[in-house]
């Protein structure tokens, strides 16, 4: 399974873009301009979200209002990767006190090299030191940013405007099927549903479906939980189910390179069962058996917040290397174990998951009607066999 013609280059755009936890808006940029190249409609939420499949507040009211049997799916994925925000120059334009925001590799990170942004056209390179970790060693907390006045145009934006993260060769680059970047997590889950969206709207005249792009997933949810708060995804009697997408950590069963993972659970909750039976009749139809399924423990995600609110929810993860930029499988422009390390995926499972979303936006989803064939089949195998019961 490969991206299509145009797919790759509004990945590459997705991945140039410079993005932190409260600072999407560059990545933002690039979905609305091509969801609207595209005919699909968007707009803000009030907190900054970005809501595709409905043109307005009332369009989404609207979807989810009547009553009805078939689901709306609702694609979600965060725009956010953990980073760092500047606090304030100890030495003004050359030493930057930052505060880190998300998971993060805890070793060898004294001269690790980051990048800078303000953007809006600042853009410089510098290398941490000074760190300080979080107290169970689990992260950073703070660390000043040596930044080199190399690729500097002079002016030092203030250091509240300022963001970065973590540098290597490039911020993406690519060798055989494998994708290798500052930050994977979770722009290829946000490439992943704006590419699935753009088919979906080149293919149908009145799709019904929407997706909410969100921010700072990587402190807690913040951008998902301000939208939960306006009471919109809950309301109206049309059934719906979310679908997240993640990069999340390889599992055993949930390996780079076979394929998307249909998440039936994360560590806090099991996804809803239903929605999971009609996802993997999905898959099996339409992957040619490059998918997998497990339940990824390893960290929490969006579709346990929705759970939490009363919205069916399942997850599809897009299985990465060096999860939270960490040296987990190391490789390519590694440090070391536990050190500051590019993401990795596999281009085939992008794909996979591009198609997987494609064919769930197009396959009517009855929550009524979803067991209705497996009864059945439960009932054939009885009415062949329950005459054996008798003669125990
Ligand atoms: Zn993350």
């Amino acid at each position: 399974m490969t991206l299509r013609e145009g797919e790759t280059e509004l990945l590459t755009a997705i991945l140039s873009r410079p993005t932190a936890p409260f600072r999407e808006a560059r990545v933002k940029a690039v979905l609305k301009a091509v969801l609207g190249r595209g005919g699909v409609p968007h707009f803000e939420d009030p907190v900054g979200n970005l809501v595709a499949g409905a043109e307005s507040r009332a369009a989404y009211a609207a979807l989810l209002a009547p009553a009805g049997r078939e689901a709306v799916p609702i694609f979600v994925a965060h725009m956010d990767h953990p980073g760092f925000h500047g606090v304030r120059w100890r030495v003004r334009g050359a030493r930057l006190q930052i505060r880190w925001f998300g998971g993060a590799p805890t070793a060898r990170l004294a001269g690790a090299p980051v990048w800078v942004s303000d953007g809006a056209g600042y853009e410089a390179a510098g290398t941490l030191s000074k760190v300080r970790l979080t107290r169970a060693d689990r992260g950073i907390d703070t660390a000043e940013v040596r930044v080199s006045r190399r690729g500097v145009s002079g002016r030092s934006p203030a250091a509240r405007a300022l963001y970065g993260g973590f540098r290597f060769r490039a911020p993406f680059w690519r060798r055989g099927t494998r994708l290798y970047a500052r930050a994977i997590d979770d722009l290829i889950g946000t490439f992943t549903v704006c590419a699935a969206l753009l088919r979906v709207w080149a293919g149908r005249k009145k799709p019904r479906c929407l997706a909410l792009f969100s921010r700072a997933e990587e402190t807690g949810f913040i951008g998902t939980i301000a939208h939960v708060k306006l009471g919109w995804i809950a309301k109206g009697k049309r059934p719906r189910v979310v679908v997240n997408l993640e990069a999340s950590r390889q599992l055993p069963n949930a390996r780079i390179g076979r394929g998307p993972v249909l998440r039936l659970g994360d560590r806090l909750s099991v996804f809803d069962p239903t929605a999971l039976f009609w996802a993997t009749s999905v898959a099996q139809a339409n992957l040619d058996g490059a998918y997998q399924r497990r339940l990824m423990d390893g960290g929490a995600c969006e579709a346990s917040l929705l759970i939490a609110h009363g919205v069916p929810a399942v997850g599809i993860a897009i299985p990465l290397g060096n999860y939270h930029n960490m040296g987990i499988e190391r490789g390519a422009d590694s440090r070391g174990a536990n050190a500051p390390s590019p993401e990795f995926v596999d281009l085939r499972d992008v794909a996979g998951g591009v198609r997987f979303c494609e064919c769930l936006a197009k396959t009517p989803f009855r929550p009524d009607a979803a067991w209705v064939e497996q009864r059945e089949a439960y009932r054939q195998r009885f009415e062949r066999q329950h005459g054996l019961l008798g003669r125990g």
